[in-house]
């Protein structure tokens, strides 16, 4: 089964605590979203998992976490003051605003907007004719200290690389590294999109989890074909369908300023289709060679074996959290015709939400069979026997097939069940959410059986 629209996954992730539109109290703040008490545990559960694969588990790359605020001239360097911009349109007829390279994508014309273009689209919502392409530059601009004038202004990062590049020195010094090596950083980014929408997929205000990989200039190509497979492999790895994700390779009159080759790794969203969900990008030598430009610092590298001094290339990953959370939660979402027994007419259609072990927001949950003592102390004693270990939930309302299914609902893999039985053979039942097995294990060997099923 597939989604056509996004529309079950917002109300699933409102209903159940996922995520709820930003400032609701006061009429909702557009395009920006708060993760709820499941959401910032799948959430995190998501940058865990990418900072394990990424750092715990590699030698070759250490992490970083850069201030949101950097000197103003980085901006400069970078390309972001002259050259961050989308191409805006403007219906002349209902007024509505549009990126004009999207636009284009849904005519399934490049995506580089040019001016011949323009009397190719039209309006999507009215027909009306667009106006001449302007560019608008995404940066959030504020200012440092009490007085506001141009020599406080300060932008928020619009992408975390930049406090990569900036620290290559301090990384390569105080961690003795040697090429190739990488740093990782996970943080906020923003951008004032001109057209943010479609839930959390294009907000004003996202998380990055970026990877910068530092390389000798000949290896580039050979590296940006090994990270492409990295990346894809590791959304496969967390239980992503092979047949929701492709590559999008952007071709040369598509590329960013700063890009030699590019790609994208693209998700199925549901009603939105093929999206991007991540990047990888070969920046050349762009970035040190600019800011060695603007800092004057010399920022080459010495290869003390060969003698050789260069600009290092760099290849990079770049993934949204809040992409891959929104394409985690729509991978793993399924209906599925009532299957807790409970024919009474009300739940002919179940959500189960088959997320990975590793990103389930709730491992176990903990289910007396009865509200009444001493099932309610003992089953709180075998939750107590692996909360510090694994996010635990314990709920004794409702029938027992509610229960199941309101954890099924949220992707949890465990529900362990303490009964009247329980008092005397000291065993609990734990019932798996896809299989729907169930298994009888002692409470002793609890926390080695989840262990071992974790
Ligand atoms: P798009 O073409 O969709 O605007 P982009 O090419 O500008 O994206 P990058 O600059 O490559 O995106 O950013 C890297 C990653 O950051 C993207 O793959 C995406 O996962 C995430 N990202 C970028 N912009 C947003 C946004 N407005 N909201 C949420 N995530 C975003």
């Amino acid at each position: 089964m597939s989604l056509d629209s996004l529309d079950p996954i917002v109300s699933l992730a409102k209903r159940r605590g996922f995520i709820f539109q930003s400032s609701e109290i006061y009429g909702g703040l557009s395009s920006c979203y708060d993760y709820g008490p499941l959401g910032v545990e799948l959430k995190n559960n998501v940058k865990r998992a990418w900072w394990r694969s990424m750092v715990q588990e590699r030698d070759d790359i250490v992490g970083l976490d850069s201030s949101i605020l950097m000197h103003p001239t980085t901006w400069k360097a970078s390309g972001h003051l002259d050259g961050f911009s989308d191409p805006l349109v403007d219906c002349k007829k209902c007024k509505k605003r549009w990126r004009a390279d999207h636009l284009l994508q849904n005519e399934s014309i490049k995506p580089k907007f040019r001016p011949e273009h323009s009397s190719e689209v039209k309006c999507p919502d009215c027909g009306g004719e667009l106006t001449d392409v302007r560019r608008f530059n995404l940066m959030f601009k504020t200012f440092m200290g009490p007085v506001e004038d141009e020599a406080g202004e300060i932008y928020l990062r619009p992408e975390t690389c930049q406090g990569i590049y900036l620290n290559f020195l301090n990384v390569i010094q105080s961690m003795r590294k040697k090429l190739p090596f990488g740093v990782a950083q996970i943080g906020k980014a923003f951008r004032n999109e001109i057209t943010p929408g479609n839930f959390t997929f294009r907000t004003r205000e996202f998380e990055q989890m970026e990877q910068q990989y530092f390389i000798h200039p000949k290896e580039a190509k050979k590296v940006f074909k090994v990270w492409k497979e990295e990346r894809r492999r590791w959304y496969l790895d967390l239980g992503i369908k092979k047949s929701n994700l492709r590559f999008r390779e952007h071709e040369k009159d598509e590329l960013a300023h700063y890009a030699k080759a590019a790609l994208d790794i693209e998700f199925s969203y549901p009603g939105l289709g093929f999206k991007e969900l991540a990047g990888v990008h070969n920046r050349g030598d762009w970035d040190l060679s600019q800011h060695e430009k603007f800092s004057g610092q010399n920022l080459k590298y010495k290869d003390q074996e060969t003698g050789e001094e260069y600009t290092p290339y760099i290849v990079e990953t770049s993934d949204g959290a809040d992409r891959a959370t929104l394409a985690f939660l729509a991978d793993a979402y399924e209906e599925v015709e009532t299957r807790s027994g409970e024919k009474d007419g009300k739940h002919e259609k179940e959500v189960v939400l088959r997320l990975h072990k590793d990103l389930a927001p709730i491992k176990a949950a903990f289910l007396p069979l009865s509200k009444k003592e001493p099932l309610r102390k003992l089953t709180a004693e075998v939750q107590a026997k692996v909360r510090r270990d694994y996010m635990t939930q314990y709920d004794e309302t409702g029938s027992i097939g509610k229960r199941y299914r309101r954890q099924d609902e949220i992707g949890t893999p465990y529900c362990v069940t303490v009964d009247f039985d329980s008092l005397e053979d000291k065993m609990v039942t734990v019932r798996d959410r896809d299989t729907m097995e169930q298994a009888r294990v002692a409470i002793e060997e609890l926390k080695i059986y989840l262990d071992e099923k974790l």
